[in-house]
């Protein structure tokens, strides 16, 4: 029924599962639980809080051959990226751990009194609504540093994944959270927009963290504005990716297909236009093409396969939209194009060349396997090409190092990589400028995010 969550296969369309979703009742529970358990974690000694992340951390790691099988069953993702993730996960766990005591410890600032100083006080529940495309991470990212700073998560994941969703709810249990610690609601497609709209508005509420499209951050975000609650908006991207006339072609070509074809390209920090300095576009793109030659597109549960399927079909129908488009704006297209034939939702890694401003793979979020270069006169037009977009998350610049900040640092971006494809990391922020969202999750801001930041000054 349309009251069910199914789960399929991307690699096969077959059906993976069948999950009631939660009505009325069980959300009410959801939330009292979450609340009564933020409540019991805000009195408990930082210590505890972090031998519970460790004890998350052990237990990822002891299963992620079998949490790595579900993330590839689930979403489509080649299993070697799928373990990467959960180690990824524990590795965030860690470092939270052991970083959290210095990230939260009061903070003195001299103000003429006895003494004063900063105190970061948990919030209580952190409404968590995330994406599909790292379907462990996108919650261990967040949750981790929350639970850190005492606060409780109650998360409505994407109902591709709601197998992983269950399984970290079970994680949080295992390793000895309170229980509502981190509670998942699965909700019916139909019921999302008002079942969102009541969790956000609900006064046990007291934070909303979102990853995910431009529409669904606006939508929540705009109910948590009314609700006068904090938000975090980690949406989508279409980065750049600069190639200038004195960087290591090769390296960046090497660079450039794992950051485009990583995780099927579902990846709000993937580089998605390649503006490449004309002295070296065809270089660049030869070298580029020939890499992409050597994917291994297939089934993505084979340790060998590098580009599995993409996660649903409205997703695939979605790409080729934007390849066809592209092409019928005057692009040239190297390579892909098209859906591969069989059941999976597999797409034919793609390469547009000859991409300007205006043609909609230059203008929108392309989200899966297909690159689009644009080149550049100059740098002047590098830095022009790079900024022509509403969106700001992460940057890469390839050239000789000072060079490349240079031209780096005249361009908006949340983030800047010179010499290196974009990626997040647990000791380093990461969000948004413009359309790409607000707030920082990671490292001490992201912990911080979802703290009362308490002045206390004794005269
Ligand atoms: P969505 O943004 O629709 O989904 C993200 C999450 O938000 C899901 O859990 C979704 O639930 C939920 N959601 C959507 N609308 C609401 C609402 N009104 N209230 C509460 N929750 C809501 O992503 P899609 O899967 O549809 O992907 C579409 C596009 O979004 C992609 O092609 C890509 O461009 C972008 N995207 C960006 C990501 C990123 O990492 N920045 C990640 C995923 C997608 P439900 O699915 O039930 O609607």
């Amino acid at each position: 029924t349309d009251r069910e969550v199914v789960t399929r296969n991307p690699a096969t369309g077959e059906v993976l599962a069948r999950y009631p979703t939660h009505d009325r009742a069980a959300v009410e529970e959801a939330l009292a639980r979450t609340h009564a358990a933020a409540l019991v974690w805000q009195g408990t000694a930082p210590a505890q809080r972090l031998t519970l992340l460790r004890d998350i951390g052990k237990l990822l790691r002891e299963r992620r051959d079998d949490y790595a099988a579900l993330i590839t069953a689930e979403m489509g993702k080649p299993v070697s990226e799928s373990l990467a993730e959960i180690d990824k996960c524990a590795w965030n766990c860690e470092v939270v751990a052991e970083k959290a005591p210095e990230w939260l410890a009061d903070h003195p600032v001299e103000a003429g009194r006895s003494r004063s100083w900063l105190s970061y006080e948990p919030l209580g529940v952190v409404f968590a609504v995330m994406p599909w495309n790292y379907p462990f991470w996108q919650v261990i990212r967040c949750a981790a540093g929350a639970v850190a700073a005492g606060n409780a998560v109650l998360l409505k994941h994407g109902p591709d994944v709601t197998g992983a969703a269950l399984a970290l709810e079970a994680l949080f249990a295992d390793a000895g959270a309170p229980a509502g610690l981190l509670r998942s609601v699965v909700v019916a497609a139909a019921d999302v927009a008002e079942v969102g709209e009541l969790i956000v508005r609900d006064p046990r509420i007291a934070a909303v963290t979102l990853t995910g499209s431009e529409r669904a951050g606006a939508a929540v975000a705009a109910v948590a504005g009314a609700a006068i609650k904090p938000s975090v908006l980690e949406l989508g991207g279409s980065d750049p990716f600069v190639v200038l006339a004195d960087a290591d072609v090769e390296a960046a070509a090497t660079a450039a297909v794992t950051a485009r074809f990583g995780n099927v390209g579902e990846s709000c920090v993937a580089a998605k236009r390649f503006i490449v300095d004309e002295a070296v576009a065809d270089a660049f793109v030869a070298a580029f093409v020939d890499r992409v030659g050597l994917l291994k597109v297939g089934d993505p549960a084979l340790p060998s396969t590098t580009l599995g399927p993409m996660a649903r079909p409205d997703l695939r129908a979605e790409l080729l939209r934007q390849i066809r488009e592209t092409v019928r704006q005057g692009a040239t297209l190297v390579t892909g194009g098209e859906a591969l034939e069989g059941p999976g939702y597999f797409v034919a890694p793609t390469v547009l060349d000859h991409v300007v401003p205006g043609m909609t793979a230059f203008v929108e979020e392309t989200f899966g396997p297909a690159a689009a270069i644009v080149r550049a006169r100059d740098d002047d037009h590098a830095v022009e090409l790079a900024n022509d977009t509403a969106f700001g998350l992460g940057c890469a610049v390839w050239g000789a190092t000072e060079h490349a900040l240079a031209v780096g640092r005249r361009i908006r971006s949340g983030a800047l990589f010179v010499n290196s494809a974009v990626a997040s990391d647990p000791r380093l922020p990461i969000g948004g400028t413009g359309r790409s969202g607000y707030g920082r999750e990671l490292s001490a801001e992201g912990v911080r995010a979802f703290t009362n930041v308490r002045t206390v000054v004794v005269a």
